[in-house]
């Protein structure tokens, strides 16, 4: 059973070009080009993810989120909402409506599987939960264990959920408050300053082979798994 993506976006050839590589990697893909046609569309037929530009005609993708997120049908269908916008705030307004991920244009198409891929994998948690793979770095999620360039690396628990965190959104900065959030949970009080020492354990780890250094610094802003070295 392919699992099906629907794609809102009004620009025509980013269209073509998403729904091309949806369907190499083996998706069933349908689409909608405004608003109003998505809430229908997913209503009647409810996709297993949703790929959703903010800018669209007659109803914003942030209210196609609301209303997805409103109908029992499509409550729980992962969104992926695409923006071109960066603010910080703009990112924050749309997780708030209920979006999974977020994604700034331009962006390239192995980062947009890789979203899509996490997405439905945290969608379906009784199935296997399979494996995470970065460059020549795979983390898998059943065994629990973590290969680069085939040589087994061992990783303290922290550090694995750390590099799994990173893993399911590669490109992405986060800040040192977003990490603590994520990788130990918003109730738990820990310095900022312990990110960096797990980051440094999960950089050494990573870093015993040949391999480029695959996780990116980014001054007063955070860290990143960075797609160039990938
Ligand atoms: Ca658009």
């Amino acid at each position: 059973m392919k699992p099906t993506v629907m794609i809102v976006e009004d620009e025509a050839s980013l269209v073509t070009m998403l729904r091309y590589n949806l369907e190499k990697e083996g998706y069933n893909v349908t689409e909608a080009s405004d608003g109003e046609e998505a809430v229908t569309v997913a209503g009647e037929t409810p996709p297993d993810a949703v790929i959703l530009d903010w800018m669209l005609p007659r109803m914003s993708g942030i209210e196609v989120c609301r209303q997805l997120r409103r109908k029992s049908e499509t409550r729980h269908v992962p969104i992926i909402m695409l923006t071109a916008r960066t603010e910080e705030s703009d990112k924050v307004r749309g997780l708030n409506v209920g979006a999974d991920d977020y994604l700034t244009k331009p962006f390239s198409m192995p980062e947009l599987i890789a979203r899509v891929r996490a997405l439905l994998r945290r969608a379906k948690p009784s199935q296997s939960k399979g494996q995470l793979t970065f460059g020549d770095i795979v983390l898998d999620l059943d065994a629990h264990r973590v290969t680069r360039g085939g040589k087994s690396i061992h990783l303290g628990p922290t550090e694995f959920r750390l590099l799994q965190y990173l893993m399911e959104r590669p490109g992405t900065v986060f800040s040192r408050e977003e990490l603590l959030n994520g990788v130990w949970g918003p109730d738990i009080y820990v310095e900022p300053r312990t990110v960096d020492v797990h980051i440094r354990r999960l950089r050494k780890a990573l870093n015993a082979g040949d391999g480029p250094d695959v996780i990116r610094t980014v001054r007063a802003a955070g860290y990143s798994l960075d797609d160039a070295v990938a």
